[in-house]
């Protein structure tokens, strides 16, 4: 890492002891950012950087509810407002047990260049809570969405701060949370949330948009080596929303995906996955792998525990959480024949496994590149419900993908142009970067 950089990521790490994950996040980012320095030396006098990586505002509350026997919990909530130099802040919200600063720092993080990514004009934030929503009924649920917005709603606006889905944080919850929002304050302000519901101010393809950008995404690393999904054998990690409608898309493309997990374990089904039978488990029934494998057949085995990379593929698509895939794994997946991979996930590839996939001259798409369809279609949702339209499935993909080819050419474009061609996390950090950095220096200091 460039000396400059490194004695301000230095005090960003020292300024936040314990949140590994958002160092791990930042580390990343400035190990990208030394070429950017030497061309444009406004930024570091301008502490750019320094005041980029500290949120422009930090919100730590109680969440209490009443489980379904009346017994009382308690659990904490987060928003962190990270930066509004494009845009309102905008980003999910995620409900699981290992939420905590540090988590929802480095996702805040990350926003702020996938968003810049999009060319859309939105800010970067994210919040959630430790709440484990796992076994909760539907009231217990609502319960706790409703007591979480009781807080949350003074912080959050169209104009102010969009929070949306991640991971335990599906329809459902969007909708008792608007809900809520509505109730308190008397306005039917679509815009406030995204992943709404499609006859409340929803958009057509938001549930779709991160796998299917994630293969778009995908696709368009493959053609610059001349290949396609066609014929590809893919494994996927996670089976949400993300995991779904990835594989969905690889499929519709010509691949045959074989693999997809959850936290219990993997499958391993090489027909091809069934996409029907998997929603109907995952989403109507909320139900595990095993489930899905006991009314498969005898063509799936599940494998409990172990590491979905295991499997051999051709394309990976991470679409389960951080740190799920490591130096050993990604060694693993190499000599197992990797061509590609994209992170349909934040983050799920450790810092070691980046590396590995890199010097084997694997195609890597990073999530803030990949991924951030999702968070695009969410801008379109916005521009839906300021408009008080609503557009046609086939107007809506075409947009997502229009979005995903430009992030993906942007990205090769910024790193041929900084001498790295091929290196699409370079591309997406600095593509991000500058930016934000410049709207930044624009508005003075802020
Ligand atoms: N949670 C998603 C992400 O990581 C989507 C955020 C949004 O739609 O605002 O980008």
């Amino acid at each position: 890492m460039d000396s400059r950089l490194e004695a301000v990521r230095d005090t960003v790490l020292a300024r936040n002891p314990g949140e590994l994950e958002f160092h791990q996040a930042v580390t990343e980012v400035f190990e990208s950012l030394g070429p950017v320095h030497d061309r444009h030396p406004e930024f570091l006098e301008g502490a750019v950087l320094e005041r980029l990586c500290e949120p422009e505002r930090q919100i730590i509350f109680r969440v209490p509810w009443t489980d379904d026997s009346g017994r009382v919990h308690v659990n904490r909530g987060f928003r962190v407002e990270f930066n509004s130099a494009l845009g309102p802040y905008k980003g999910g919200l995620r409900f699981h047990p290992s939420v905590y600063l540090g988590i929802v720092k480095f996702l805040g993080f990350e926003q702020i260049f996938k968003n810049a990514l999009t060319g859309m004009p939105i800010g970067g934030g994210k919040g959630g809570s430790d709440f484990d929503p796992r076994g909760r009924s539907d009231a217990e649920i609502m319960r706790f969405c409703q007591s979480f917005m009781t807080e949350l709603y003074r912080h959050i606006g169209e104009y102010t701060d969009v929070p949306a889905g991640d991971i335990g944080v599906g329809g459902r919850e969007i909708g008792y949370l608007f809900g809520q929002y509505k109730r308190i304050t008397n306005r039917y302000e679509s815009g406030v949330l995204t992943g709404k519901g499609m006859s409340w101010g929803g958009s057509l393809v938001r549930p779709e948009a991160t796998g299917f950008g994630t293969v778009i995404f995908a696709e368009e690393m493959l053609k610059t080596r001349g290949q396609s999904f066609d014929g590809q054998r893919v494994v996927v990690s996670g089976s949400g929303n993300v995991a779904i409608y990835a594989i969905a898309k690889a499929q519709a493309l010509g691949a045959t995906v074989v693999a997809c997990s959850d936290s219990a374990g993997y499958i391993v089904d090489e027909a091809g996955i069934d996409v029907p039978l998997l929603r109907q488990i995952k989403e109507v029934e909320r139900a595990r792998l095993t489930e899905y494998a006991a009314r498969r057949g005898s063509s799936v085995s599940y494998v409990a525990g172990g590491s979905v990379w295991d499997v051999n593929g051709t394309v990976a698509l991470p679409c389960a959480t951080q740190n799920e895939l490591d130096g050993d794994a990604a060694a693993k997946l190499v000599s197992n024949g990797l061509v590609a991979i994209a992170e349909g996930a934040n983050m799920p590839s450790t810092r070691e496994a980046v590396s590995v996939f890199q010097e084997a001259g694997v195609l890597f798409g990073p999530g803030k590149a990949a991924n951030a369809g999702g968070v695009a279609t969410s801008a379109l949702e916005m521009q839906q419900n300021a408009s008080r339209d609503s557009w046609s499935f086939e107007h809506t993909e075409a947009r997502l993908t229009e979005i995903m080819v430009g992030i993906h050419d942007r990205c090769a474009a910024t790193a041929e142009e900084y001498g790295a061609p091929g290196n699409y996390v370079l591309g997406a950090n600095i593509g991000g970067f500058v930016k934000v950095a410049d709207a930044m220096l624009a508005q003075g200091l802020i």
